[in-house]
């Protein structure tokens, strides 16, 4: 096993060591004025990370309870809702509502695609009877950033329609600025841009989503956000925090404010460049069709390698860890993230893994020419 490991994966992604030793301070009793203190610290960072005026609650769990949790508190017995798919994480939503006796409703696309405003748009006027949509703000199994500004537009023209966004791998990657676009809940987990372990979530709600949270009727109990919310007014928790991802909470969001918010979300952009123009030069086909996300590049690789073998093999001998493809890209893709904690020499590290990977399993590339690409993206701005 190579000593030096390199997790390029779009989540979970690299921790930086400050935050990693902010999570390993004693645990400590979380109905105290000491804890509360760190839930208010925390508050201005992630409204600031969120565009928002409005709460952010943090929960315990992954990214997926806060999709069942946002679902479950936007809706009553016997709803209809819409669900937009683009990709694997797209049919999370109708699977989670299959158990909540919900009419589902399902925009479908290609993978690779983005979804469309004015097939949302042409959604909500065909059934008027729909009450939120939900979908992803970056949809990671296709590597695609949709729309959200146009969506969110979109939605907003009915009073009575709430907008959910999956923003797992939006949030902290690009501006969010939910107040303004008009999300109604936006939602992320702890293991992607936010630069910490797996086991924290969030959730940002809009006025509209707090009104809608009081009159909802579909079981739940830890899930609960009225009851999230009232302990929030009086700055703590319902239930017992994960007191120390929370400590971790505390130190990345110091460490991005000193970047700045505005910084970061360059940085994101730069690397995504640099990863594409080192795709394109290598010849290899996007997994993205349109909008190529910032967090994440998907590539397709050549057709006789296969995809599994190739990420176990950078994975198991090189300490490289890639993502392969999920569904029905599963073995045919590689996904290299370049979201949270990660510099351009990372991408530069990342590239040079893709290439001597694609040489060992005897594609026909040029060594180097993704690299060069990376690193005329990457001189740009230092130019
Ligand atoms: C990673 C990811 C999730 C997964 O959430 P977990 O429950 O934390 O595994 C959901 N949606 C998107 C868009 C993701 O990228």
């Amino acid at each position: 096993m190579p000593i030096k490991k390199y997790l390029l994966a779009p989540g979970p992604t690299t921790v930086p060591p400050e935050v990693l030793l902010a999570t390993a301070q004693p645990v400590m009793l979380h109905r105290t004025k000491e804890f509360s203190a760190i839930l208010t610290n925390i508050q201005s960072g992630l409204k600031e990370l969120f565009g928002t005026q409005n709460p952010v609650l943090t929960l315990a769990s992954s990214g997926t309870g806060a999709m069942e949790a946002a679902l479950v508190n936007m809706l009553s017995d016997g709803d209809s809702i819409l669900t937009v798919e683009n990709g694997k994480f797209g049919e999370r939503w109708a699977k989670i509502a299959k158990g909540y006796n919900l009419k589902v409703h399902t925009l479908r696309y290609e993978w690779g695609s983005v979804a469309k405003a004015d097939d949302v748009a042409a959604n909500l006027r065909q059934f008027p009877e729909i009450k939120a949509v939900f979908m992803q703000g970056c949809e990671t199994s296709t590597t695609v950033y949709n729309p959200l500004k146009e969506i969110a537009a979109a939605v907003k023209a009915h009073d009575d329609v709430i907008l959910v966004v999956d923003g797992i791998t939006s949030v902290g990657v690009y501006e969010t600025n939910m107040d303004e676009i008009g999300v109604d809940v936006m939602l992320t987990g702890s293991q992607k841009a936010m630069m910490l372990p797996p086991g924290l979530s969030f959730l940002a709600l809009s006025d509209k989503a707090l009104a809608r949270m009081k009159t909802s009727n579909l079981p739940r109990h830890y899930f609960n956000l009225n009851i999230e919310y009232q302990n929030f007014l009086k700055n703590t928790t319902a239930w017992t925090p994960a007191v120390n991802l929370i400590y971790g909470l505390e130190k990345s969001l110091e460490i991005m404010r000193n970047e700045g918010f505005a910084n970061i979300y360059k940085r994101h952009e730069l690397c995504a460049n640099a990863t594409r123009a080192a795709v394109k030069a290598l010849e290899l086909e996007f997994v993205a069709k349109e909008n190529p996300s910032n967090a994440v590049t998907g590539l397709y690789l050549p057709d006789n390698i296969d995809g599994k073998a190739f990420t176990s093999w950078l994975r198991e001998n090189a300490g490289i860890t890639f993502a392969g493809g999920q569904g029905k890209l599963e073995g045919r893709i590689v996904r290299i993230a370049h979201l949270g904690y990660h510099s351009q020499f990372d991408t530069i590290v990342a590239i040079s893994a893709l290439e001597m990977g694609l040489i060992k399993f005897g594609a026909q590339i040029s060594p180097g020419k993704g690299l060069a690409a990376a690193q005329a993206e990457l001189l740009k701005p230092l130019a």
